[in-house]
């Protein structure tokens, strides 16, 4: 066994709550550039202590330790980002009759921060970060799964100097303490990352009160590839874009359009780098995909297999203890195959083939998803045009990446809605309130 953790109720969300209330006062009254110090202070402490929170993060959950350390160097870097947040300025002056109309921004208040165990800690950074900067204290609750780099990260925070109050972390169940949260007549935004299903149910709760809320849900990306691509440079890097974190990554880009006159070409290639990839122990340095979270997640994963569409492929897993599943290509998926329409959250590819790049756009956005997705073409404007008409918050042209800390990220339709980091997530944390000063009495 890795820990144990003790298994917060409702009343400690109250208290976490009250703590939250009664910090908020006094950290919205820091003059920014103490506020800019102290967090600061905090991504150095982070960046101090990086190795030892990686390793914690890999066995957490279960992740390669390579990508546990480029997620804490990403941790660092986003408080490091919003540290220059607080002395930026925000606002507008506006020309009116009869004196100055001017907007700042408000802190929101006490924010309940609801995250999932995929990047446990990473998407704890986007999330308090920027809202701890714009001035507002939290509570959050990371998943039941995967609690300890956050119960951890309070740890660090505290020692860095932040005050009493201003972040306190629940280990609970979503269906009591999270929904409490949500429910709390305390709490005036939430912020959630997780399943659409959640989401959905997250937003009505909120609804009675008029909380704010910010949902970066589910996805199911389409990787198209065209036929005058680099197609050497595209089938190396679709293996990661979709089993990376075995999978379990809303920005998967788990459905791969290919121009079916390079299909056949295209999945040879593949072939050779899924059965390259290294699968194994978290902790061994060389690997590159790991288990998935739990023995309920494997069997959701496995239902995919139903037979509807063919194994292509198949990279190789270890046998024994963890939750296994080899990095699996099925092709040809038609589009309404279940493996094309529901996120699988695992290391599972459906390669579906295009004719033109009309049918191309119709499929990529053939979901109720829009979240990620890449385009591989040597046409630039038929990148652009391709990337203009997709239905998704972040797009890649021949590159996987979907993330960078100060460049805005979250989904179209039902991947939800706001935006994480770059300075959009300051406006997700602060209400705009407009000033008119008079020149006239
Ligand atoms: P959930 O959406 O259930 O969990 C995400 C977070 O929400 C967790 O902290 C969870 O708490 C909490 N939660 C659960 N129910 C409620 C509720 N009623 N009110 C408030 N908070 C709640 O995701 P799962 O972990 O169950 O994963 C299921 C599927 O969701 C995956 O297979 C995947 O498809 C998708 N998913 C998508 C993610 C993304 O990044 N977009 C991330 C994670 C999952 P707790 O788990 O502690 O009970």
């Amino acid at each position: 066994m890795l820990a144990e953790v003790a298994r917060a109720g409702v009343e400690e969300v109250d208290e976490a709550v009250a703590r939250a209330g009664d910090a908020l006062p006094g950290w919205r009254a820091i003059t920014p550039r103490d506020r800019a110090a102290m967090l600061h202070a905090l991504a150095d402490a982070l960046t101090g202590q990086r190795e030892d929170l990686a390793l914690l993060e890999a066995r957490n959950a279960g992740k390669a330790i390579a990508d546990a350390r480029g997620e804490m160097e990403m941790v660092a870097d986003t408080f490091r980002y919003y540290a220059g947040a607080p002395e930026r300025p925000l606002g507008d002056t506006i020309p009116v009759t009869g004196g100055q109309a001017f907007t700042v921004r408000e802190p929101v208040g006490v924010v309940g921060l609801i995250t999932p165990w995929n990047f446990p800690l990473t998407i704890v950074s986007w999330k308090l970060a920027p809202a701890l900067a714009a001035g507002n204290t939290v509570v959050l609750k990371p998943a039941e799964l995967t609690p300890l780099t956050a119960l951890r990260f309070a740890e660090i925070a505290r020692a860095a100097g932040l005050p009493d109050g201003v972040v306190n972390v629940v280990v609970g169940p979503g269906r009591t303490c999270g929904q409490h949260l949500v429910e709390h007549p305390g709490v005036a935004k939430i912020a959630f990352t997780g399943s659409t299903e959640v989401g959905r149910s997250i937003a009505a709760g909120a609804a009675a009160s008029i909380k704010r809320v910010t949902l970066e849900l589910g996805g199911k990306s389409a990787n198209i590839v065209f036929a005058d691509s680099d197609l050497e440079a595209a089938a190396a890097a679709a293996p990661l874009a979709v089993f990376g974190n075995a999978g379990q990554d809303c920005c998967a880009r788990s459905r791969i359009l290919v121009q079916d006159t390079v299909l056949e070409r295209f999945l040879g290639l593949l072939e050779v780098h899924v059965k390259a990839l290294r699968v194994g122990d978290p902790l061994d340095e060389a690997t590159q995909m790991g288990p998935l979270i739990s023995a309920a997640q494997r069997e959701t994963v496995s239902s995919f297999l139903d037979g509807q569409a063919p194994v292509a492929f198949r990279g190789s897993a270890p046998d024994g203890a963890g939750f296994w599943f080899a990095p699996t290509v099925l092709a040809p998926v038609r589009p309404g195959d279940r493996v094309a329409r529901e996120e699988v959250f695992g290391p599972i590819a459906a390669v579906i083939p295009f004719a033109d790049e009309a049918e191309a756009i119709r499929l990529a956005n053939d979901t109720i998803y829009g979240l990620s997705g890449s385009i591989w073409t040597r046409d630039g404007a038929r990148a652009l045009r391709v990337a203009r008409a997709v239905e998704t918050g972040v797009l890649s042209i021949n590159a996987n990446t979907s993330v960078r800390v100060n460049t805005p990220f979250g989904g179209f339709k039902q991947s939800g809605y706001g935006r994480e980091l770059g300075p959009h997530a300051l406006e997700a944390y602060t209400e705009v309130k407009t000033i008119f000063y008079s020149t006239e009495t």
